[in-house]
């Protein structure tokens, strides 16, 4: 298996090339050239399997350039007991016999990034032996939030190796900034910068693709790489959970084998819900993929008009990991609806560059709608669901997660369609306890990140995530912020480069 780029099909490598170069040198995403497909006989033998098992049988198809061997060394470094609670790396929680909560919360992090980021390094391990001659990876991540801590986390002291983390100054919340800027490690560094999502990764994108750049980095024996879902080895392990969840309902006998399920998806840069896409085109019964935004409802609009416009003010939200207004992904799906045309690609990137508008055409308008919905949940419906969910349910979720139980909610009142649902819940809610608490009426703007904490855990009694708890009392080892302008000159500094 090949990847092409979605800005030069003509660019081919392989899965390891693409996972340590993380993006294509014309700043095009790359893409598998064709999507495997499992059959019924598979998803049944994968049913009576774990986590890991299924996870070997989905990156086996894609990573061709891997061995079974080590593709099992790296799904088994990566998804043990210690690190997500259980062998039950990613389990589903029903609401009712047709809603069912796909938990991505569980490992170090408390947010759904763990299930790529905690892999990530060992495929980039993997890869790297295979095609980077000995260089120095450096890691270049801009976050809105999870992903930092995430990748900080997964990367941290991973040999050969740096990791650097941009994240907006205003725009996460307390307890994600906290944790970035408590993160151990010895080839980790951490900055704010002034601005938000967007500026912080346009800023890393620039750096990445700027050929000056990688010379300097080259005569330094070193090469960037991304952690963000730009790079393919962030998404494929995504696929896995999907494959994982559609088990799990048919090992348990919530679902018929072949019977249809919608996905539903909190989105900000679109690579969850585009890996569900990809678990579609497998052989996953997804009947709809129902995308979830907050208020920053660009792709809302998107996917109901067929015009893609990011001129429009930025909120930011309770939701922050989703106040996005490029979504980077969705390049890619542009690609295979567009019949992998990199023409048609390039043009609509050159316009967003440009104008910060594009519209696609009505054929790819018509496909787009055959499997995609869109949504959105403003502020107080996050808060109103919360509430709700915990008052019928007894189940606590986060604000991600109720945008995309507010979003399924309305999907089925306004259609009366019955299908089951996995609503993909991305968060642990202690990462936004102060959301969380208010939405269940408690007053707590006096109090600090850790009294939040425990006046939602006296309210509701869920357990709190000990890497959380463990947070308080930690040095906080990162505090500089810089200038967007700055970024480069900021890279320069933390790897001890000369300018
Ligand atoms: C990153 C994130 C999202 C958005 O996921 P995308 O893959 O960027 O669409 C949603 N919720 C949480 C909690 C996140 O961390």
């Amino acid at each position: 298996m090949e990847y092409q780029s979605t800005r030069d099909s003509a660019v081919r490598v392989s899965s390891a090339q693409a996972i340590t170069q993380g993006i294509s040198r014309e700043g095009g995403l790359f893409v598998p050239e064709s999507l495997p497909v499992l059959s019924p006989e598979d998803y049944r033998s994968l049913a009576k399997k774990s986590y890991v098992e299924r996870a070997d049988a989905v990156l086996s198809r894609f990573l061709t350039d891997f061995t079974g061997e080590e593709i099992a060394s790296c799904t088994r470094a990566a998804y043990t007991s210690d690190r997500f609670g259980s062998a039950d790396v990613a389990p589903l929680h029903s609401l009712d016999d047709r809603t069912h909560i796909l938990e991505l919360w569980h490992g170090p992090t408390c947010a759904f990034k763990d299930m790529a980021l905690q892999i990530l390094p060992h495929l980039m391990r993997v890869s790297a032996g295979k095609t980077a001659d000995g260089k120095e990876i450096v890691i270049l991540v801009a976050t809105s939030g999870d992903t930092g801590k995430a990748a900080l986390e997964g990367f941290r002291d991973a040999p050969h190796t740096r990791i650097l983390v941009f994240y907006p100054e205003q725009g996460v919340s307390p307890m994600q900034k906290l944790q970035m800027i408590t993160q151990e490690g010895a080839n980790v560094a951490v900055c704010a910068i002034r601005g938000n999502f967007d500026d912080a990764q346009s800023g890393v994108k620039h750096i990445f693709t700027d050929p000056a750049v990688a010379r300097k980095l080259e005569t330094q024996g070193m090469m960037f790489s991304s952690a963000n879902s730009i790079n393919w080895g962030r998404l494929v392990p995504q696929v896995v959970y999907y494959v994982s969840a559609y088990c799990d309902l048919l090992a348990s006998g919530r679902l018929r084998e072949g019977q249809g399920f919608h996905v539903v998806v909190p989105t900000g840069n679109f690579g969850n819900i585009l890996a569900a896409y990809y678990a579609k085109q497998m052989g996953v019964p997804v009947s709809r993929l129902i995308c979830a935004s907050n208020r920053n409802r660009v792709l809302a609009d998107f996917l109901q008009t067929g015009v893609y416009d990011r001129r429009r003010e930025f909120y930011a939200t309770s939701s922050p990991s989703m106040d996005i207004l490029i979504s980077s992904n969705l390049e890619r799906l542009l690609y295979h609806l567009s019949g992998r045309d990199d023409a048609v690609v390039r043009d609509l990137m050159a316009r967003l560059s440009a104008d910060g508008v594009y519209t696609v055409s009505d054929a790819v308008k018509k496909r787009l709608q055959e499997d995609f919905t869109g949504g959105w949940c403003d502020e107080e419906q996050t808060a109103s669901t919360i509430s709700s969910v915990w008052r019928e349910h007894r189940y606590l979720c986060d604000t991600h997660t109720a945008v995309a139980v507010h979003v399924c909610e309305e999907y089925r009142r306004r259609t009366g369609d019955g299908t089951p649902c996995v609503i993909a819940s991305t968060a642990n809610p202690y990462k936004f306890s102060s959301s969380v608490a208010s939405a269940l009426g408690a007053d707590v703007a006096a109090l600090d990140e850790f009294q939040k904490v425990e006046e939602l855990h006296r309210l509701t009694g869920c357990p709190v995530p000990e890497p959380l708890a463990a947070i308080q009392g930690k040095a906080l080892r990162f505090t500089e912020v810089c200038r967007r302008e700055d970024m480069e000159q900021m890279v320069y500094r933390l790897l001890h480069i000369a300018e």
